[in-house]
């Protein structure tokens, strides 16, 4: 029987954050990836520069090595539309591959402790957490994504709730490709669907292309991922085409309806888990990274009783960190046909790309 204070499930940007910090206050801490790392993620890979702030990582420490696309402007528009410009004149944002970022997230929290293993069962007997039958832990700390067993247990109604659905890829683009490729790497591209509920990107970082569309509405993903990128191959945005490349993903926004309980006895979500990527942008890397620091406080402050009282205060921090309510002039808080009116009138301006679309949701300046 292996046996540990905290055991944290998934090891993605918030676990390992979680775990690092947990490690670095003395605590036993053991993780469980279902992957073994590296490992590739389904995500654009688009992050500002907060995540290094929250990370206290020097953004050229990272580039060592390692795929770091400088972004300095954005095309935006309305797929099938005319687009506008933004050109910062400065880095706002950067591209990362989440196939290394992810790895050396994990390689830098120092946690000794990781097993490349599925969490498969989760029973409480005699004051501990049984996992998988053979592991012991006196708190788990739930990181495994939308999915995640630990939210199945605090109650999550997966497969019910109002998600965020996604189609991409990110692949290495020939030589020849590159030369084709009409997207500049320091300006990517966001386009929005019409009915203003989701928006498809490219992006290029180095060599690799990574091109995608995320919806508040499931229903039609296909065919307006299709539309996207038939729009974007129009443009020469994508010399090579992408015949079955697309695979799909779903996660929660903040503040949606029926929100996950967080918090119980012995157990707290963290990162998508808990669902807390940002309701306009669909950014979900920063909020995971902050999730799991508040919850490393608790955790620490709790010192052993991981009784739900205790933990709640991590519940109140998340809530009055995020808040409860989107800026104003979000996509996520006005009705459909207001939002519709908003895409097609506000998006030909370039005042309101730069000051709210870009700027507000999703550069959060
Ligand atoms: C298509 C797409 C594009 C996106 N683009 C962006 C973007 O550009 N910028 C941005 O900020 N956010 C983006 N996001 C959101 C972002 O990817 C997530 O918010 C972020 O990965 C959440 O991190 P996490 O650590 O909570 O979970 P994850 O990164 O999903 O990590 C969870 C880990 O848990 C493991 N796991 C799952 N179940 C189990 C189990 N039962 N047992 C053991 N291990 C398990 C998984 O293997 C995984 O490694 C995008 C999401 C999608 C779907």
């Amino acid at each position: 029987m292996e046996t540990c204070e905290v055991l944290v499930v998934g090891g993605g940007p918030a676990g390992s954050t979680c775990a690092g910090k947990l490690v670095q206050a003395g605590l036993d801490v053991l993780l469980l990836d279902k992957e073994t790392f590296p490992r590739e993620k389904l995500c654009a890979g688009w992050i500002t520069p907060a995540v290094f702030a929250a990370l206290e990582l020097d953004a050229e420490e990272y580039r060592q090595g390692r795929v770091l696309q400088d972004i300095s402007g954005f095309r935006t528009g309305l797929i099938g539309g005319a687009e506008i410009v933004t050109d910062y004149g400065a880095i706002v944002s950067y591209g990362v591959r989440r196939y290394e970022f992810d790895h050396y997230l994990l390689q830098r929290s120092r946690i000794c402790r990781q097993l490349g293993q599925t969490v498969t069962t989760l029973d409480w007997k005699d004051g501990w957490w049984l996992v998988n039958k053979h592991i012991r832990a006196r708190l788990l700390v739930g990181a495994g994504g939308h999915f995640c067993p630990v939210a199945r247990l605090l109650g999550a109604s997966i497969g019910h709730e109002e998600v965020v659905a996604a189609q991409a890829t990110e692949y290495a683009m020939s030589p020849a490709e590159e030369q084709q490729c009409s997207v500049r790497p320091d300006t990517p591209v966001l386009f929005f669907c019409r009915d203003m509920k989701g928006y498809g990107w490219m992006f290029r970082k180095g060599n690799w292309l990574n091109i995608g569309l995320g919806r508040r509405d499931t229903h039609s993903l296909s065919r307006h991922t299709s539309d996207f990128c038939r729009f974007i191959e129009q443009q020469g945005g994508l010399p090579g085409g992408l015949t079955g490349r697309l695979r799909g993903h779903t996660y929660r926004l903040y503040g949606g309806e029926g929100r996950r309980r967080c918090v119980g006895d012995g157990a707290l979500l963290i990162g998508d888990a808990a669902g807390v990527a940002n309701p306009d942008s669909g950014e979900g890397i920063l909020p995971s990274l902050e999730s799991a620091l508040l919850a490393a406080e608790v955790i620490v402050a709790a010192n052993g009783d991981y009784r739900r009282d205790n933990l709640e205060p991590y519940a109140e921090r998340l809530k009055s960190h995020f808040g409860s309510s989107n800026p104003s002039l979000s996509p996520s808080q006005v009705s459909s046909q207001i939002s519709c009116y908003l895409g097609t009138k506000l998006l030909s301006n370039s005042w309101f790309t730069r000051h709210i679309v870009l700027n507000r949701w999703f550069l959060r300046r």
